[in-house]
């Protein structure tokens, strides 16, 4: 298949994802790397922002559930001939692609990591058998339904030019959906998500404790409009929950910040940050693993740091 590559802008509040970025950040090393055109579907309220990143962007309308969008991406990728169809792995791109596969009769290559083609093929790396081992697949039928690991990608920097928006008429599709919700309730407070922030602060092992976690790093997090992360060690030693923990047992962040304070750099917690624009790394040993693999390294006690800088914040 020569056909584009297709991408899923999903977007809140009329604006793509960051998850959304970094997939459009993957398929646009993809079609470039296929020689293809990269083309978006979007929904009406995100297609205007989407055409900064995309050449082109089809506006459908698609119903707000996994059955819908699987009929909406095998419709459009029927009507592009596209040989790809990127989405984000998130939960409900997750719940899409394999679907969107089986109804094309293409191939999944599922939370990739890495993205490009080979020989005309598309091929990604995969972490699997509890994220202890890094698989290469490659899809052998078309079109390829691929999905990409949340804060794998860099977020793709804006097109140089923008991109034309037109509606992309695809076929009904009684489509209903197989689960609804039922109940909704509000479990996190303002923060923004892990995935989704521009800034993560994490703490490590050297903070000591829960109480500094609640002292500096979430009132840093908070003041640089951020989210917090936490080492295995701090998630081990209860002072952070699971759901905090950054690395290769844990969530995969690619903000554009990265603040680590008393964290020495260990390669299972490298592996879920490295991808960050910028780190910054406060270590009291100057010898920390850390240090080779951040932009700026700051030696010094962490617990007379992160104060001096929450207060500096606050000025
Ligand atoms: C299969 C497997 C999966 C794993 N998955 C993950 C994962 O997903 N995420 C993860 O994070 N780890 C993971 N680990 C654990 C990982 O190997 C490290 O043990 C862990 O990342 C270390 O956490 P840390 O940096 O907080 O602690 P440490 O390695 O103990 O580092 C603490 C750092 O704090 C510094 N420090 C101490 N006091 C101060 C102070 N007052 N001021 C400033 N600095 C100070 C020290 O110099 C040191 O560099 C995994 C391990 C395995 C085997």
């Amino acid at each position: 298949m020569s056909g584009p590559v297709l991408v899923l802008v999903a977007g809140d509040a009329g604006a793509p994802s960051r998850a959304a970025l970094q997939a459009i950040g993957a398929a646009r090393g993809l079609a470039e790397a296929l020689g293809v055109p990269l083309e978006g579907v979007a929904t009406a309220d995100v297609a205007d922002a989407a055409r900064r990143y995309l050449p082109h962007v089809h506006r459908v309308e698609a119903p707000p559930h996994a059955a819908g969008w699987t009929a909406v991406l095998a419709a459009a990728q029927e009507a592009r001939a596209a040989s790809a169809v990127v989405l984000s792995a998130t939960r409900s791109g997750a719940a899409v692609a394999p679907r969107v596969a089986v109804r094309t009769g293409g191939a999944l290559l599922e939370d990739v990591v890495t993205l490009a083609a080979d020989g005309g093929a598309v091929v990604g790396d995969r972490l699997a058998h509890l994220q202890r081992v890094r698989e290469t697949v490659r899809a052998t039928a078309a079109p390829a339904v691929v999905t990409t690991k949340v804060g794998a990608f860099a977020p793709a920097d804006p097109a140089a030019a923008e991109g034309e928006v037109a509606d992309l008429p695809l076929p009904a599709d009684p489509a209903a959906p197989h689960v609804t919700v039922e109940r909704t309730d509000a479990v996190a407070g303002d923060r923004v998500p892990l995935e989704e922030a521009p800034v993560v602060v994490t703490g490590g092992r050297g903070l000591g404790g829960a109480e500094a976690f609640d002292a500096w790093v979430v009132p840093l997090a908070d003041a640089l409009g951020g989210a917090v992360g936490a080492t295995r060690a701090a998630v081990d030693a209860g002072w952070r929950p699971y759901d905090e923990q950054i690395g290769q047992t844990g969530r995969t962040v690619a903000p554009d910040v990265y603040l680590s304070l008393g964290v020495s750099g260990a390669v299972q917690h490298l592996s879920g940050m490295n991808r960050s624009g910028l780190i910054v790394a406060v270590d009291h040993d100057p010898d920390a693993p850390i240090f080779a693999h951040c932009d700026v390294g700051v030696v010094a006690d962490a617990h007379a740091f992160a104060p001096a800088l929450l207060a500096a914040l606050k000025d």
